[in-house]
């Protein structure tokens, strides 16, 4: 069945066509270590496993690669400021390798929690510096870079014309949008360092041809997606705020090097929000996956929120969609494991539907209702086709919801205080019981057919 992938390059769908017929290579831009992932990030994770999953449930053999940032990337995306790495190492009293072993251990844990399948190759930048330098120097020698004495070495974007395509700038508009304090000695404001000059100081180093320094952010995964899918890649993958300069510089850097077009299908994932704005790290309105489980919440509840958003659309984050998230993904898992269980063949309409939805550029909130509709129906193969549908989902419908956990035997004894309290109307107390529950991860809720409760234990 053919797929249909939305392009950022042209703005619209396009059948995909693989560059050798049944592989697909992805490339998906990593984490920058420094502190925790937030579940913005997270939602870029979860579409990008959706797309492997969806061409994986196509017959398609997947390599996905992913990277971990762990030098380069400076405070502000256009190489100003300290390095992220450093500033972390600053902030916590550690050194930057520190730095970015925990938050990788950590980011790790939270593709655990959200079920993301393990890419099948990740790769740190402080790994391929070698590789980095020689692509630096292959640029330098083509006269697609310069340097600036004391600074570094910067990619020259007048030397194609098309720069700018996967935003739809041009070099002019680019010149005359320019912050006025943007560094004088580049020949035209979007030049961007392909290689920094390090200060003694300076932990992350090494030696190079033009002195000690380390790679710009940029150059990373242009030089690891060629090592591990080649000098042509099938698709790459980011949230949107990579387009304008991270990725821009990337398609820079790499159709230099190579003289042809690099990367076929550009996808990126809209933001998650918070109260209408961008979920980040800068403004510190962020919640990890951590933060779901302190409050008692399965990280697969937020899978399922965003599985209910197109990719391309904003969502909105509150913890009131996280509750409804949250019941609905229970309510499925128990409708799941009540449905018979058969070994007949799923039914081939709602099959074809599902197939067709994910294969339509991701629209997994039109599959996902079609598993509610498989759920609903109680028919004999609705537990088969359900079972495949979740190869994609990857919600882990055969887990047990929620609520069926047992209770353990102390917090039993306090929701039937808690009954009683509201039996004889002494709502502080009933109310203080609650609180006392919730701590303990008992979520109670009080409805016109009486009390509810689910046990999500941490
Ligand atoms: P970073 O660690 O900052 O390099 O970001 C990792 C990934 O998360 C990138 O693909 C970003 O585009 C993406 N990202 C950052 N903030 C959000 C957000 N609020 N919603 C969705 N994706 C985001
Ligand atoms: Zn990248």
């Amino acid at each position: 069945m053919e797929i249909k992938l939305y392009n950022t390059l042209s703005r619209s769908k396009e059948t995909f066509t693989p560059l050798v017929p049944g592989k697909a290579g992805m490339y998906v831009c990593g984490p920058t270590v420094y502190t925790y992932a937030h579940i913005g990030n997270m939602r870029s994770y979860v579409f990008a496993d959706l797309l492997r999953r969806m061409l994986e449930y196509n017959g398609y053999e997947v390599t996905h690669v992913m990277n971990i940032t762990d030098v380069g990337h400076l405070v502000s995306d256009a190489d100003e400021g300290e390095d992220k790495l450093v500033e972390g190492a600053k902030r916590e009293k550690k050194t930057p390798w520190e730095i970015a072993e925990f938050y990788t251990q950590d980011f790790m844990h939270s593709l655990e929690a959200l079920n993301i399948l393990t890419p099948t190759i990740i790769c740190k930048a402080t790994d391929h510096i070698e590789e980095m330098l020689e692509f630096v120097q292959a640029l330098y020698d083509k006269g697609f870079a310069y340097r600036i004495e004391g600074d570094g070495i910067y990619f020259d974007v007048t030397k194609l014309p098309d720069y700018g395509k996967l935003s739809g700038q041009n070099l002019e508009d680019l010149r005359a949008g320019a912050r006025i304090e943007v560094n004088e000695r580049k020949r035209h404001p979007a030049d961007f360092a392909l290689w920094k000059d390090a200060p003694p100081e300076h932990i992350m180093q090494w030696p190079s041809p033009w002195g000690p320094g380390y790679p710009g952010w940029h150059i990373e995964c242009s030089t690891m997606s060629m090592k591990y899918l080649g000098r042509r890649i099938d698709i790459h993958t980011g949230g949107i705020d990579h387009v304008p300069i991270h990725h821009e510089n990337e398609i820079a850097q790499s159709e230099a090097l190579t003289g042809e077009p690099w990367v076929n299908y550009w996808l990126h994932g809209e933001f998650l929000q918070v109260d209408g704005g961008k979920m980040s790290k800068s403004l510190n309105n962020f919640y990890t996956v951590s933060t779901l489980r302190e409050r008692h919440f399965d990280p697969l509840a937020f899978r399922y929120m965003c599985l209910n958003a197109h990719y391309r659309t904003p969502l909105n984050f509150t913890w009131e969609g996280m509750e409804a998230a949250q019941t609905a993904l229970q309510r499925l898992r128990q409708a799941y494991q009540q449905l018979p269980a058969s070994s007949e063949k799923p039914s081939p309409p709602l099959a074809e539907k599902f197939h067709q939805a994910i294969n339509d550029d991701l629209n997994v909130p039109l599959a996902l209702s079609y598993a509610w509709e498989a759920a609903r129906s109680n028919a004999p193969r609705s537990k088969a086709l359900l079972d495949q549908f979740d190869q994609v989902l990857g919600l882990k419908l055969s887990e047990p919801a929620a609520q069926q956990q047992e209770l353990p035997p102390e917090l039993a004894a306090l929701l039937a205080e808690r009954n009683e309290a509201r039996a004889r109307k002494d709502w502080a107390r009933s109310d203080q019981l609650r609180d006392e529950l919730a701590s303990m991860g008992v979520i109670v809720k009080d409805t016109k057919d009486g009390t509810e409760w689910e046990y999500r234990p941490k």
